[in-house]
């Protein structure tokens, strides 16, 4: 059953998305080169903590870490540790944060130094993909439209859409109903409502979109080994149009761009 939220709901959803947004950018500014995954989720970690928040990664289904730092074909689950990044690596951080019993789920994929042309541009298809899809996230439209639209985007521009993972609603827990695929038919699925909280979470990748799970049981890899990125927003659907909870201020890593005006406006609407 798919359960909408109260207004008073939501703005707990709001101040929880605005620790895994300011958690998300301080993590994303510190993976540089030479910096180990574990050491970026020791310090997620700690600022969820100091922010009132719990890392709602942590534990969940016995998941070891409070964020997923997947790297290079690694596309999501990625379990941080010993993995020194190293300049042209491409890194997916995904935060999850519960505060008042709230959940807000982020993630964002930065290059790490100098990477290749494609890579750049794989980055930002994926990031255009995640605005697209949030802009057909308005009041009576429907879930295929979210991914009809972030799945016309990969492909057009050559690239793969996963089918295996999809996004999710947003609520007390961290994985609700519905679910919200990256690829699908305008008009089918669900009905879009205001109070409606998901998470909208293309994962693309350069080459075929086949996954395989790694030996550890959690890191999901793109099986012909190229390439992926993911990017996530939490929103909800209001009479005026999504609004992103887990927005992030300016600034936050000199390889991701900011398409903050146009996705509070719905500009990107097609
Ligand atoms: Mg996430
Ligand atoms: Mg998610």
């Amino acid at each position: 059953m798919i359960e909408l939220k109260s207004q008073r709901e939501i703005e707990i959803i709001r101040r929880s998305g605005k620790v895994t947004a300011a958690v998300l950018t301080e993590v994303m500014q510190r993976a540089q080169p030479g910096v180990t995954t574990g050491e970026l989720d020791a310090f997620a970690e700690r600022t969820i903590r100091e922010r009132g928040g719990v890392p709602t990664f942590k534990g969940y289904r016995g998941f070891p870490a409070s964020i997923c730092a997947s790297v290079n074909d690694e596309i999501v689950h990625g379990i941080p540790g010993r993995y020194v990044l190293r300049e042209g690596d491409l890194l997916s951080i995904d935060i999850g944060t519960t505060l008042e019993g709230f959940v807000s789920d982020s993630a964002a994929t930065v290059a790490i130094g100098e990477v290749s042309g494609e890579a750049r541009r794989l980055l930002a298809v994926t990031q255009e993909c995640l605005m697209i899809g949030i802009a057909a996230t308005r009041n009576g439209a429907h879930v295929g439209d979210i991914g009809a639209a972030v799945q016309e985007h990969a492909e057009s521009n050559g690239f793969g859409v996963v089918r295996e993972l999809v996004g999710h609603g947003v609520g007390r827990e961290m994985h609700e109903e519905p679910q919200v695929p990256n690829y699908g038919r305008r008009g089918a699925g669900a009905k879009l409502r205001p109070g409606l909280v998901i998470a909208i979470e293309p994962m693309i990748t350069q080459g075929a979109p086949g996954v395989e799970i790694q030996k550890d049981g959690w890191t999901v890899v793109t099986a012909d080994g190229k390439l992926a990125a993911h990017f996530e927003h939490t929103v909800v659907v209001t009479e005026k149009g999504p609004k992103i909870l887990t927005l992030r201020e300016l600034g936050e890593h000199p390889s991701v761009e900011n398409f903050r005006p146009e996705a509070e406006t719905g500009a990107l609407s097609r």
